[in-house]
């Protein structure tokens, strides 16, 4: 017997065996127990379903994955934005208290309930906008047993959220407390935070943050080192302001994806095409920031995988919905629709390892968004109200 059959869809599969985003149209879908047991035109479906949805000839798609947040934090920098908005600079911004100073604080001082019940609502938002795998670095307490709580934090959500969540273990700054012992603090991070996170099974990636004021690329090195030893996979924050070389270092490591890249050299492209490496891109920071846009052509020539996230985070892009980074993905990068989707599904699941989520197909998770409209570039062309009808994870609603 078929749990749940939706039919009468436009489907986007996002097969990777089937021709651009995998469309069948109209087309149908069965999931029993949680998972995908069978895709098709419509009228070839299982009859035996216990649930049956006509989708009405609206387009139908895998849950929303993204791939790239900092969910998990306390505190509010909204006084820096208007900073920001007036021209001052980031030392002045700095001076006057922001900065990550604006989120380390409140985040060290909150709870665990505390920071569970705010990054619970923001995944909440999320799931209203089609995401149902998320992923979540810690990274705003910057010591080795404040770390391992957020990583434990993470979790707690994992278990209440009607979610996919992924944990990752974000090697995201030195703290002003240890300016002066940097090198020490990279020892306690090899040493004890990486193999401890890998013992109690807490984060299945490390992510460095290697640019110019955050880690070096020799840091970076030890820190990656460290956690492929541990038998984590590797990631990286990388040329979001300079070019360190961190995609050759993230991809001569077999590394999941380098993220942000604004930054990075003809060599870099050319490792992250030959190791498989997914771009993760984050048009909300860049637009924020005003940064340049990534090099999308070189990458989609050299055929780097290209994925799209929100970067959910204080300080540079305090959003939590895809289809805003869909739209900024096809106007200001001037990336293409299929393009945008596939970042935010099939390459966004590869950029953590996944190969179910992102895709909907027969042995895949049953992660299903129902929209309200029928044409793939309706969701990001009207970006500014949600579109979507119902999300299904694990086949429930
Ligand atoms: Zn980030």
């Amino acid at each position: 017997m078929t749990d749940l059959v939706i039919r009468n869809a436009r489907l986007m599969t996002c097969d990777p065996s089937l021709f651009g985003l995998g469309v069948i149209d109209p087309g149908a879908i069965a999931i029993t127990g949680g998972v995908v047991v069978w895709v098709g035109s419509d009228g070839e479906h299982p009859r035996d379903a216990k649930r049956e949805v006509d989708a009405g000839g609206r387009l139908v798609t895998p849950g929303l994955v993204d791939c790239h947040t900092h969910a998990i934090f306390a505190g509010d920098r909204a006084h820096e934005f208007a900073m920001r908005a007036e021209g001052r600079s980031y030392l002045e911004i700095a001076a006057a208290g922001g900065g990550i100073a604006a989120t380390l604080g409140p985040t060290r001082a909150a709870s665990d309930a505390q920071l569970i019940a705010m990054m619970s609502e923001r995944l909440a938002t999320a799931r209203a906008g089609g995401t149902t795998t998320i992923e979540v670095k810690s990274g705003y307490d910057l010591t080795v047993a404040g770390e391992l709580r957020l990583l434990r934090c993470i979790a707690q959500a994992d278990r209440t959220l009607r979610m996919r969540v992924v944990p990752t273990l974000l090697a995201h700054l030195v703290p002003p407390e240890r300016a002066g012992d940097r090198e020490a603090f990279v020892r306690d991070l090899c040493e004890q935070l990486i193999p401890q996170a890998a013992r109690d099974k807490l984060a299945a990636s490390v992510d460095v943050y290697c640019d110019e004021g955050a880690f070096t690329l020799e840091e970076s090195r030890a820190i990656l080192g460290a956690a492929h030893r541990a038998g984590l996979r590797v990631r990286g924050h990388v040329g979001q302001f300079k070019d360190l070389g961190a995609a050759e270092l993230i991809a001569d490591l077999g590394g999941l994806s380098a993220d942000h890249v604004e930054q990075i050299s003809d060599q870099g492209i050319a490792a992250l095409a030959r190791a498989g490496t997914v771009a993760i891109l984050l048009p909300g920071a860049c637009v924020q920031l005003r940064l340049p846009v990534p090099p999308i052509a070189k990458l989609r020539d050299a055929g780097v995988p290209m994925a799209i996230a929100s970067d959910l985070n204080p300080g540079s892009s305090h959003c939590e919905t895809l289809a805003i980074q869909m739209w900024l993905a096809t106007t200001h990068y001037a990336m293409t629709v299929d393009e945008a989707w596939l970042g935010v599904t099939r390459h966004a699941a590869k950029a953590l390892g996944l190969s179910g989520p992102g895709t909907l197909v027969p042995g895949g998770p049953g992660d299903v968004i129902v929209w309200r409209c029928e044409e793939p570039a309706q969701v990001p062309y009207r970006y500014g109200a949600s579109q979507v009808e119902a999300v299904f994870v694990a086949g429930e609603p």
